[in-house]
């Protein structure tokens, strides 16, 4: 079957929005009002995650963002960089610090989170000549949906969408949108508009069912490839994932049995490695494969990207690894 994405030979995947470090408390409990072990900077930012794992898979790859002229910025595009991502277009601001998010888990497993994102520099980039060349030879763009919650990200994914869609290029979105980043009805539509014109979708959860505007799974996955959409794969966490095609057909992938230390990025690094699988012109089967081992090796280290694997490492882990059945 012809893959409905642009082949790895039309240029990178790109992926714009937040670089952040991420520091995570070391013990579980409710928020940061007192003083308490942490642990980091952690190179983070969901879009950050994601093009790691395009990276590391061996996918060509680009990152659009800023981060400050400090340590925290150099943890992310060190890593980047040593990733295999395109760090051109990231920009370095000489006046505001880097991004970062304080991250604390409760005993439930919900998360407690500082942001300084807005007032950082990883909010303030755009359009330049730099962006402009580098979307002008690439080959597909995923956006994340937190980063439609910041107005540099917002304006660069606006113009990028129909560059990259005119030279041929593709699209994928993954609505991954927190509870405590709410949307304003501008972000909605364009959040609506995005979803229309994906052609590959990653949800998790009930994202699956806010981006349809529908309830109930079958219903929302059916209302998505009315809207357009040609792929979707749905995120279950510890349930494993689905594939569905626009024809009908349905994957379901168990998840891979670990002890989960840190399920931060778990869905980034799983979508970086499915898009790129995929890219690279393996079958939905194979590439979900290999998502759900990105998905399933990064929960299984603390912090956001640190389990990220290469190809070689993923085959290792997928021979070792059982599945849940
Ligand atoms: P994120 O917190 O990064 O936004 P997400 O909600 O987008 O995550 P998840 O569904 O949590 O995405 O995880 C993506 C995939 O990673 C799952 O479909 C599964 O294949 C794998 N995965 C996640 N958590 C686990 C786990 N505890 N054990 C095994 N595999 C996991
Ligand atoms: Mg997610």
């Amino acid at each position: 079957m012809a893959s409905i994405l642009a082949p790895d030979a039309l240029g990178p995947t790109v992926c714009v929005g937040e670089i952040l470090v991420e520091i995570v408390a070391t013990t579980v409990g409710d928020g940061f009002r007192e003083a308490q072990p942490l642990v980091g900077p952690f190179a983070s930012g969901a879009p950050a995650i994601f093009i790691s794992q395009c990276g590391r898979l061996g996918g060509q790859a680009a990152m659009v963002g800023a981060v400050g002229d400090d340590d925290f910025g150099r943890v992310n595009t060190d890593r980047l960089k040593r990733d295999g991502v395109d760090i051109s277009a990231i920009s370095i601001d000489p006046d505001y610090p880097s991004g970062s998010a304080f991250v604390r888990y409760r005993k439930d497993g919900s998360r407690d989170f500082v942001y300084n994102i807005a007032t950082s520099a990883a909010a303030r980039f755009g359009w330049s000549q730099v962006v402009s060349d580098l979307i002008d030879r690439s080959g597909h763009l995923h956006v994340m949906g937190s980063a439609l919650s910041v107005p540099s990200a917002r304006a660069v994914i606006d113009k990028a969408v129909d560059i990259v869609k005119a030279r041929g290029g593709t699209l994928s979105v993954d609505p991954n949108i927190r509870k405590e980043l709410k949307l304003d009805e501008d972000t909605e539509r364009r959040f609506a508009r995005l979803v229309a014109a994906a052609d590959l979708l990653l949800p998790s959860g009930e994202e699956l069912e806010r981006a349809a505007g529908v309830e109930g799974e079958a219903a929302a996955i059916r209302r998505l490839f009315e809207l357009g959409v040609k792929e979707i794969v749905l995120k279950r966490g510890a349930d494993g994932a689905t594939y569905f095609a626009h024809q009908g057909d349905r994957i379901d992938a168990p998840a891979f049995l670990v002890q989960e230390v840190d399920p931060t990025g778990a869905g980034d690094c799983f979508g970086g490695a499915y898009l790129t699988c995929r890219r690279l012109g393996m079958s939905p089967q194979q590439a979900l494969t290999y998502a759900s081992a990105a998905g399933a090796r990064n929960v299984m280290v603390l912090g956001p990207m640190e389990g990220a694997g290469t190809r070689s490492e993923l085959d290792a882990f997928i021979a070792a690894t059982e599945r849940r059945s």
